[in-house]
């Protein structure tokens, strides 16, 4: 059996290249792209050496999980992503280690959020999570509200303090018309960024693309890919 750290580098290097590959083919700076390695059900032990291989930016989907890891993780320089579907009742978890929160869908959610992070003297970044498969005015069965909500979410998230709105995130949706074709779900992500930032100029983060499909989100314009599956290795079930 190679070991950990041997098997993390080889799979880092290979999500690289196809970054760098999908940059290239679409004209893109490599540097225009952040890799978020996606950590959940992994152990803090896979965290501390994806930090030693270079990575920056991680992501939990689990408070339950994220905050004991991120616990164990303080002494390493990370940014820590929360992509999950969010309870307010884990809010005041989440605001101690989180510094990008992936998943606002509703406006309850940027209240507690920014009651949390003025109670914690934390400043977030926050993006709106947009179900591209949602009706109007509901949310996604993953989590996420729909393209006419975001911009009410946006606003919420300027006015309320501690919070700052950063950008949008989606998931390439599984079921409606964008169902298997996830570079034009990733093309309709960038035109409702193009109306955010007419509003929020600094509003510039999208983040999109996963293992299966981050040559599809770079080319539509993602600067933010969450890779779990293709560094760590295919998760059991759950998460
Ligand atoms: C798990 C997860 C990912 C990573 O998925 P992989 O297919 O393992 O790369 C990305 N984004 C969110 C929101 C996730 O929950």
């Amino acid at each position: 059996m190679t070991d950990r750290r041997t098997q993390l580098a080889g799979n880092l290097a290979r999500v690289e290249e196809r970054i760098a590959a999908a940059c290239a083919a679409a004209g893109r700076p490599r540097d225009e792209v952040t890799l978020i390695v996606v950590t959940k059900t992994y152990p803090a032990s896979d965290v501390r050496l994806l930090a030693e291989l270079g990575v920056r930016h991680v992501a939990e989907n689990r408070d339950q999980d994220a905050a004991p890891k991120a616990a164990e993780c303080s002494d390493l320089p990370l940014t820590w992503h929360f992509v999950g579907q969010l309870q307010t009742n884990k809010v005041r978890s989440v605001v101690r280690y989180a510094d990008v929160v992936h998943s606002v869908d509703r406006t309850r959610l940027v209240t507690a959020l920014s009651t949390a992070a003025v109670n914690a003297g934390r400043e977030l970044d926050c993006l709106v999570q947009v179900a591209l498969d949602a009706e109007s005015g509901e949310r996604g069965e993953r989590g996420g509200a729909a393209p006419d909500g975001v911009a009410e979410l946006a606003d919420a998230l300027a006015s309320a303090e501690g919070l700052r709105p950063a950008g949008l995130m989606t998931v390439a949706p599984l079921a409606g018309p964008f169902a298997g074709r996830p570079r034009a779900a990733f093309e309709r992500l960038m035109e409702i960024s193009t109306d955010l930032r007419a509003a929020h100029p600094a509003a510039n983060m999208v983040s999109a693309g996963m293992s299966a499909d981050l040559e599809e989100a770079v080319a539509a314009g993602a600067t933010h890919v969450r890779v779990g599956s293709a560094v760590l290795g295919v998760r059991p079930r759950l998460g």
